[in-house]
């Protein structure tokens, strides 16, 4: 899409109203909200729903017979229908409700792994990976006797793919790649990483964590294998998450915990396992986050993710212009396909100092490493300082970041 400023079809005024947060007073300053990232702030419909549930409808599902408990149900399956269509799975039980990414890769490291990884078998990861998508693996490869394989990135932060192609041989079992990287803002081109894994036979994890709140996703068009993000990075609650896995594979695969509600029968003898989603969801699930995050699901679609995608990229690009022209300051991944994430180092001053400074004018980035050491290791620096953006942020805001830096600046010469 490529529609003039003029068109944009976000009303950022009324949006800003549907997050009450957005109007809170830091130290005295509007808040400036720049650690989309890392969480994302949530609007009226999510936390009306949350109220909702535990004031009208609370029950634990799947077991009781009461209109309550039938109710939670509903609502709880009703929103796992809402996030089948959102990323176009093709059935309700490919949808497994986690506590988020890192629960999602756990489960499929430690399931995947259990079944079909080998000794001498090979896993290969990214080098931009979050460490969610680098420890599990590391753990399930030492236990099963498998090998991490990681395809480099060069200077912009962008994969090597011709690496990637040579990482990848018969012991390949597995591909799990991260979609946005959340410290470089890399968008990766998943689908021909996926062809190729494909071509190779390979299966793929794609970690969707950064990228769902951004642009489109579409599971049976990627054909990957499978899917993980996390509801608060779109709007919805903590504590819960999706995992996509294609049925076929899922069904193949061995339980990750064992529980309540995964079960079909029990004899101290012998237990066989409840059919897809259940075999994945032992215990009581966070029924209130679930609904909530099909509330999150509701209210992005109600925007459009082509429109968020498009107004995110223009805010990214006067961003980037105003930080390339701020004198010693280096921006930290440069790929040709970016979203919306500003990671930056400034001659003279800790990443944790500018942090500390911008809060004090009432924005909010993060800084560290962004679990993500190895990256930092690649550009030989300690940490960034990282403003990341969402469908409601303005570039007026992206003018107070600025201004904020050149504060910082005064303050270390
Ligand atoms: N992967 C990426 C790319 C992320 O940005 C994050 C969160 N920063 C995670 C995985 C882990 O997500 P969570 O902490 O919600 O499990």
């Amino acid at each position: 899409m490529n529609i003039p400023e003029n068109k944009i079809l976000i009303d950022i005024e009324n949006i800003r109203k549907d997050f009450p947060i957005l109007s809170t007073l830091v130290h005295g300053k509007p808040l400036v909200y720049l650690d989309n990232a890392a969480t994302t702030q949530k609007p009226n419909a999510v936390l009306n729903m949350q109220n909702v549930y535990y004031k009208e409808q609370n029950a634990n599902i799947h077991r009781g017979v009461h209109h309550l408990s039938e109710t939670a149900t509903f609502e709880y399956e009703k929103a796992r229908g809402k996030i089948k269509n959102f990323i176009n799975a093709a059935d309700n039980k490919e949808i497994i409700f986690t506590a988020g990414t890192t629960a999602g890769i756990n489960l499929v490291a430690h399931s995947f792994g259990k079944t079909f990884l080998k000794a001498g078998d090979e896993v290969i990861i990214s080098a931009m990976e979050h460490h969610s998508n680098i420890v599990p693996w590391q753990m399930i490869c030492e236990e099963q006797g498998a090998h991490l394989r990681i395809i480099p990135m060069n200077d912009e932060g962008e994969l090597l793919l011709d690496e990637y192609k040579k990482l990848l041989t018969p012991k390949t079992k597995i591909v799990s790649v991260v979609y946005i990287s959340n410290s470089l803002g890399t968008v990766n081109p998943v689908k021909q990483i996926v062809e190729l894994a494909h071509r190779n036979g390979s299966k793929v994890l794609i970690d969707g964590a950064q990228a769902v709140a951004h642009t489109k996703v579409d599971v049976r068009e990627l054909d990957c294998d499978f899917f993980v993000f996390s509801g608060h990075k779109i709007f919805g609650p903590t504590g819960v998450g999706v995992l996509y896995g294609k049925a076929s594979l899922l069904e193949q695969m061995k339980p990750y915990q064992g529980g309540g509600d995964m079960i079909l029968s029990v004899t101290f003898e012998k237990t066989t396992f409840n059919d897809l989603p259940y075999k994945f969801e032992a215990g009581t699930p966070n029924i209130a986050g679930v609904i909530g995050l099909g509330a999150a699901i509701d209210y992005i679609n109600s925007i459009g993710l082509d429109a968020v995608e498009e107004y995110e990229q223009s805010l990214l690009e006067y961003g980037t212009g105003l930080l390339r022209a701020v004198k010693g300051l280096r921006l930290i991944g440069t790929a040709k396909a970016k979203a919306g994430i500003l990671s930056f180092v400034l001659e003279n001053a800790h990443p944790h100092d500018i942090g500390t400074i911008l809060d004090r004018q009432g924005i909010a980035i993060r800084t560290g490493h962004h679990c993500t050491q190895p990256v930092m290791q690649r550009f030989g620096i300690p940490a960034t300082a990282r403003a990341s953006i969402s469908f409601y942020n303005t570039k007026a805001e992206l003018d107070v970041l600025v201004s904020g830096i050149e504060k910082v600046k005064e303050i270390f010469g």
